[in-house]
Parts: C-alpha cells; sequence; structure tokens
C-alpha cells in the first residue's frame, strides 16, 4: 500500500466533490494500490475495502481518530477518542494486497447456499435505485450465486427459497466479513442512556480529506500571494518547511 502525496490526494479531493462515497473509497484505494486493476478493487468486499480505507487513513492523518455523537435521549455532546486498532478487526490489519473476492457456502436447513459478499459495485447499483424498498433482498438477490437443494430443480424454485433462509445467510455473511459493521457501544455521561452507533470510514475520512483540502489550499493561497510561488511548488514543499515560511508571513504581519 503506497501513500499518496499531498498533490495526489488534493486531485482526489477535487475529483470527488462532485462524487458519490462509493467512487470516492475507489478512487482514494486506486491511489494506495495503483498497480491493481480498478475492477478487482471494486469487488473487494465492504469489509476488505473498510479495513484497507483505515489503513491508509492512519498513513495519511495517523492512527487517533476523534470523532462526535449526540445522545439520543438528553441531546448531550460526546467527544470520542480512539485508535485504528481499536477497530480494525483482528488480522485485517495484515491483508495481502487486494485480490478477486471468494465464494463462500452455508448450509441452511435442507439448502447448502453459495454466496459472495456485497461489494462496491453492489451498493453503487443499489444507490442508483434510489427507490429499491427492501435494500437487503436486492443485495441478496445479487450476492447468493446458487441454492442447492435436493428437493427442487428448476432455478424459480431454488430462488424462492432465499427468503424463509434470508437471515441465516445474512448473519453468514457478518461473520465471514466482520470490518463491514463498526459499532461503538455508547453511555451517556449525563442520562446513563446507551446505545450503538455505527462508526462510517468512508464518511468519517473524507470529512477530514475536505478539512484538510481547504486549509492547504488557504495556505497555497497565503504563501503563492507573499512569494509568488506556483501552487504544485508549494504542494511539493516538505510541509515543516511551508510552516516555517507560514510563521514568518504571520509574524511579520
Ligand atoms: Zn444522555
Amino acid at each position: 500500500m503506497q501513500t499518496p502525496s499531498i498533490c495526489e490526494l488534493v486531485s482526489v479531493w477535487e475529483w470527488g466533490l462532485t462524487k458519490h462515497p462509493v467512487q470516492r473509497a475507489l478512487k482514494l484505494l486506486t491511489t494506495a494500490f495503483p498497480q491493481t486493476p480498478l475492477d478487482t478493487l471494486a469487488q473487494l468486499s465492504i469489509g476488505q475495502r473498510d479495513a484497507y480505507l483505515l489503513t491508509l487513513r492512519e498513513l495519511v492523518f495517523g492512527p487517533k481518530l476523534v470523532s462526535l455523537a449526540s445522545c439520543p435521549h438528553c441531546g448531550e455532546r460526546l467527544e470520542l477518542a480512539f485508535d485504528v486498532a481499536d477497530i480494525m478487526v483482528e488480522g485485517m490489519h495484515l491483508l495481502p494486497e487486494p485480490k478477486l473476492q471468494e465464494t463462500f457456502s452455508v448450509d441452511v436447513g435442507d439448502c447448502q447456499v453459495q454466496f459472495r459478499l456485497p461489494n462496491s459495485l453492489d451498493i453503487a447499483d443499489l444507490v442508483s435505485h434510489n427507490n429499491i424498498a427492501d435494500s437487503e433482498q436486492f443485495l441478496l438477490e445479487r450476492c447468493v450465486l446458487a441454492v442447492h437443494n435436493h428437493c427442487k430443480q428448476t432455478t424459480d424454485e431454488l430462488r424462492a427459497d432465499i427468503p424463509s433462509i434470508r437471515d441465516a445467510i445474512v448473519r453468514h455473511m457478518a461473520e465471514v466479513d466482520p470490518q463491514a459493521d463498526m459499532q461503538f457501544n455508547l453511555v451517556c455521561p449525563s442520562c446513563n442512556h446507551q446505545w450503538q452507533v455505527l462508526f462510517d470510514i468512508l464518511l468519517f475520512f473524507w470529512q477530514e480529506i475536505d478539512a484538510w483540502a481547504y486549509r492547504i489550499l488557504r495556505e497555497v493561497h497565503t504563501l503563492a500571494s507573499a512569494y509568488g510561488w506556483h501552487e504544485a511548488d508549494i504542494l511539493g514543499m516538505n510541509p515543516h518547511r511551508r510552516q516555517f515560511y507560514l510563521q514568518l508571513i504571520t509574524s511579520k504581519n
């Protein structure tokens, strides 16, 4: 995995301003794995994709994460401070280079179900059908590859089994792709209310990139105005040296 340069990250941010979060995720991964075909990255399971995004976030901004949550009972604002390691499922941090995903099999009653895990292409397709009433069923119909049942033969009959064994398939998918569901147990210090919040690494990482890009472009503006340097030269500058010049401008004013 490669750490993107400041110039690359600014370019990804600019490109991603008008894109859907799923496309942003894939663009970020292409900077981290420039040798890996986009199609392979798009077919990573959501858990694998998010593990890579967590690792990339650690490379770009470090291991500490700070987020905010509001108590749904009394509205108290909580600050959540944690490390990437706290939410990374064991072993996911050491994932090898991305490769095409595998298929799985689970026995449910009389049926044997073969399935693959939902990936970014499935989510993108789900988003493009914005009036889907049952998103879980939509994903299952894409991800269940075959249902084997000794008593039934036709494809339609086999497909008709999916709703009755749906919970078992979803449960098994979660077991083999645990990184796809990052949840925190929270307790409100004011009213003791307990609840769970979902941590969305893509949303979190993109908000950080957005704030960082605005800050770095303001710095470019300040330095370019003072010294007449080109944007590419300022972005390519060592961050310590850039801060040094910014401090000189501030102290002069
Ligand atoms: Zn509360």
